[in-house]
């Protein structure tokens, strides 16, 4: 499928999760077998050409698609959780949102040290969960050079920002 065609399959909703905002929902893609087929193949083309030994994901929509590409690789997968849902110590950290702010922790253990780990998400819009993840997983040891998505918002920045912290950036669709 080309990219056109996967762009066809997002569900754009209007004024979610708030007035003004144009929700770019994935769920309509993912209920379609061929798309979500495509989509999987596409990113696990991109994790191998990085080099990844293992894939992160964060909760929930990276779980999804990031456990899909590490599947297809045969690489082991981390999840990257909101706090208080893994049962072990964890690292965690803090990052702003627009309005108010969030935290991700993982499983530090998960990670070897200088292991290429790629982050893979359903899209990226300020860059700052891909940032904070980027973050904690090279705390915790990884060598993280590569961040792929399914969608990127490229007005908001985000792509920018994160190859300003030294991560390249790929997507499969743009929304402008
Ligand atoms: P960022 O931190 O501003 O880059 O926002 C990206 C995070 O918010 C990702 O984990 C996305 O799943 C979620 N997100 C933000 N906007 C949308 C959207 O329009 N559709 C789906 N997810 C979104």
């Amino acid at each position: 499928m080309t990219q056109d065609e996967l762009r066809a399959l997002i569900r754009t909703v209007p004024d979610f999760p708030a007035k003004g905002i144009q929700f770019r929902d994935i769920t309509t893609l993912l209920n379609h077998g061929a798309g979500l087929n495509a989509t999987i193949a596409h990113l696990a083309d991109m994790a191998r050409a990085s080099g990844a030994e293992a894939i992160a994901g964060m909760e929930a929509r990276g779980f999804i698609f990031g456990a899909a590409v590490a599947v297809q690789l045969g690489l082991g997968f981390v999840p990257v959780r909101k706090p208080g849902k893994l049962p072990v110590e964890t690292i965690g950290i803090d990052y702003a949102l627009e309005y108010g702010s969030d935290r991700l922790e993982i499983d530090p253990s998960l990670i070897a040290d200088g292991q290429r780990v790629a982050i893979v998400d359903d899209l990226i819009a300020t860059g700052g969960t891909a940032l904070a993840a980027a973050e904690l997983l090279r705390t915790a040891g990884a060598d993280v050079g590569h961040a792929l998505f399914v969608i990127d918002l490229p007005d908001l920045g985000g792509a920018d920002r994160l190859r300003a912290a030294d991560l390249s950036v790929e997507a499969l669709i743009q929304f402008e």
